[in-house]
């Protein structure tokens, strides 16, 4: 049974997924006689106490006797790696809770789990970077109004779920390596975002469980129809094509006669230079319902996006091209 390998950026919700999942599968092992046979494991930093300290890179939070500065992230691997190790089989389920940032990590993940005749699923946590910066200063906040108080904070469960020094999460958020769905180790790809709600969660998950113990188990390809998926300004894919899509819709609803019909200038957005995409609106006039309807569509179509190159601004500009075309497809098939 697979490994699932859980990736995100720090403080941006991914012990909560692991734990829905987690939950999800349990149920599923428990009441569905044939998934009976299986069992479940969830392994993550605060289940092996692995420290955040491990990821800081800063010279002065290293202890005298450090080889480099970052041996401590690689012992915390090679200990997460025997973990897995230890309990992956074709009869268990792993869930590997982690950031899971670097590119090579996975393809190792992906080889072990191969030698044990397993497939590998990977489980990535959309989140703004600054709705994630948000939940890290909160817990700082939050720390140092204890320490204030005389609380000891090294020894809770607090502390096992605690901050990020701020250095230590920019730089993680700095070096996070996107994964590649058009790779063999970063696929299958599933994403959940932040705001997904429990209907979406568990349509993710289901497609998950349909992946690794379904009938046909067959390796569920992206979308190929996607477009670009990359590293944009905010690093975070699914919360540009999010911010893209509404920012069209609003102008839409902005731009459009009361009669409805005719077409609409759209700006490429990201100060791209060229001539504006153009839609062309139906007969009668779109509601804010219609227009959500496809732009749910469309995120949904493109949430595991594709892994061609694009970079910045060009990752917007192409968003917005397609969900342009998207809708000039849509409103004609509507006529
Ligand atoms: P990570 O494991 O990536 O560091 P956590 O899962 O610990 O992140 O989540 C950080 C905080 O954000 C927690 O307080 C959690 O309750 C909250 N949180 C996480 N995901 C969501 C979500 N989808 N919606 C609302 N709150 C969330
Ligand atoms: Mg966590």
């Amino acid at each position: 049974m697979p490994l699932i390998i859980v990736t995100g950026l720090p403080t941006s919700g991914k012990s909560t997924r692991a734990g829905q999942l987690h939950a999800y599968l349990a149920d599923k092992i428990e009441f569905q006689p044939a998934a009976a046979k299986y069992r479940l494991h969830l392994i993550s930093d605060q289940t092996l106490s692995i420290s955040r300290t491990v990821y800081d890179l800063s010279p002065e939070k290293l202890p005298a006797h450090t080889r480099s500065a970052n041996a401590s992230e690689k012992d915390a691997r090679a200990a997460l790696s025997s973990a897995v190790k230890r309990v992956l089989s074709t009869k268990d389920i792993v869930i590997l809770d982690g950031p899971n940032y670097i590119k090579g990590w996975r393809y190792q993940l992906y080889c072990e789990a191969k030698n044990l005749s397993t497939p590998n699923v990977l489980l990535q946590i959309g989140c703004n970077v600054d709705r994630a910066k948000a939940v890290n200063d909160e817990r700082l906040n939050r720390r140092d109004e204890r320490l204030k108080n005389g609380e000891d904070v090294s020894r809770d469960d607090e502390a096992a779920e605690g901050a990020y020094e701020p250095a230590n999460w920019e730089n993680l958020v700095f070096r996070y390596e996107e994964p590649n769905p058009m790779t063999r180790w970063d696929s299958p790809l599933f994403t959940l975002i932040w705001e997904d709600d429990e209907a979406q969660t568990r349509k993710v998950f289901d497609d998950i469980w349909e992946t690794i113990a379904g009938e046909g188990r067959k390796v569920i390809k992206p979308n190929q129809a996607a477009v670009q998926r990359s590293r944009d300004a905010g690093g975070d894919y699914l919360y540009v094509l999010d911010r893209e899509t509404q920012d069209i819709v609003r102008s839409i609803l902005d731009q459009q006669s009361d009669e409805g019909g005719g077409s609409i200038e759209i700006s490429l957005g990201g100060g791209a230079g060229g001539p504006p995409l153009v839609v062309e609106l139906p007969g009668k006039k779109v509601g804010l319902p219609q227009l959500q309807r496809y732009r749910r569509a469309f995120m949904n179509m493109n949430r595991g996006g594709i892994g061609l190159e694009a970079v910045g601004n060009m990752a917007a500009t192409r968003m917005r091209e397609s969900f342009v075309g998207y809708l000039n497809d849509a409103f004609e098939k509507d006529e």
